[in-house]
């Protein structure tokens, strides 16, 4: 899944989706794999209507814990399924720093998602000093249980988590493939104890962080490692197509 957070004019929107969209139509890509490109919500419609009856999905960057009303300059879950959004991301470090989300709005934006049938992908992930301090399986543990374990069994298995670790968003410093699969197989283990061991193995844990078209193979050959939540790189089309080649 691309996050393209807040990039690129209508025009050069228009023409990443182009490209993104010809190649993996001519490429093909395995039944197995998901692509998903996260927009600035302006271009979500484009998004859908340029990836009507292709392999791409679309998802929002964000959404409104509320239902509808009186919340200037929010985007409620039921105008994202008016146009065709399929996934959401919810909870991303920037949002949990620069906009104060709680974990507590975290819980009613999953809400709000499912019953619009958007998945949800929920990041969780620790700063420098809690890794540093030996804190980070703590910190992430709790950011699940009060953002994601609310939900009953039926309803979790619609969600996809990406740990990102916030020390490696946009810095080039990119989690090691162990620091990853150590992470990601401690999430099914809490999975596997809070729900079930199906639940576990079905549940989709993609990595994010610095992830880019020279380290995605080795990151994604990792067992635990579903996947990758891309930034910087999803907004080059031929890092990103790579990418997905290494999925
Ligand atoms: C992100 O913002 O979700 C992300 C992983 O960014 P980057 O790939 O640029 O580190």
């Amino acid at each position: 899944a691309g996050n393209w957070k807040m990039n690129l004019t209508f025009q050069e929107a228009d023409e990443l989706l182009g490209t993104i969209i010809d190649n993996i139509e001519s490429d093909g890509i395995p039944e197995s794999v998901d692509v998903v490109v996260c927009p600035p919500s302006l271009y979500l419609e484009l998004a859908t209507d340029l990836s009507e009856g292709k392999s791409l999905k679309v998802g929002a960057q964000n959404v409104s814990e509320h239902e509808k009303g009186a919340y200037t300059g929010e985007l409620a879950a039921a105008m994202l399924q008016s146009v065709d959004v399929d996934y959401c991301i919810i909870g991303h470090s920037e949002r949990r720093q620069y906009f104060y989300e709680t974990d507590d709005s975290l819980a009613s934006k999953v809400l709000q998602l499912l019953k619009y049938d958007i998945t949800p992908i929920f990041c969780c992930g620790e700063l420098l000093p809690e890794r540093e301090e030996n804190k980070y399986m703590d910190v992430v543990s709790k950011q699940l249980e009060n953002g994601l374990f609310h939900l009953p069994e039926k309803e979790f298995s619609k969600v996809v988590i990406a740990y990102e670790p916030v020390w490696a968003i946009g810095t080039g410093k990119t989690a090691s493939p162990e620091q990853a699969q150590e992470m990601h197989a401690f999430i099914r283990a809490l999975i596997g104890r809070k729900y079930s061991s199906d639940a576990a193995t079905h549940c989709r844990i993609l990595y994010g962080g610095s992830c880019n078209a020279k380290n995605a193979r080795e990151l994604f050959s990792m067992n635990d490692v579903d996947g990758g939540l891309i930034g910087g790189a999803s907004l080059q089309a031929q890092d990103f197509l790579t990418i997905i080649r290494s999925a």
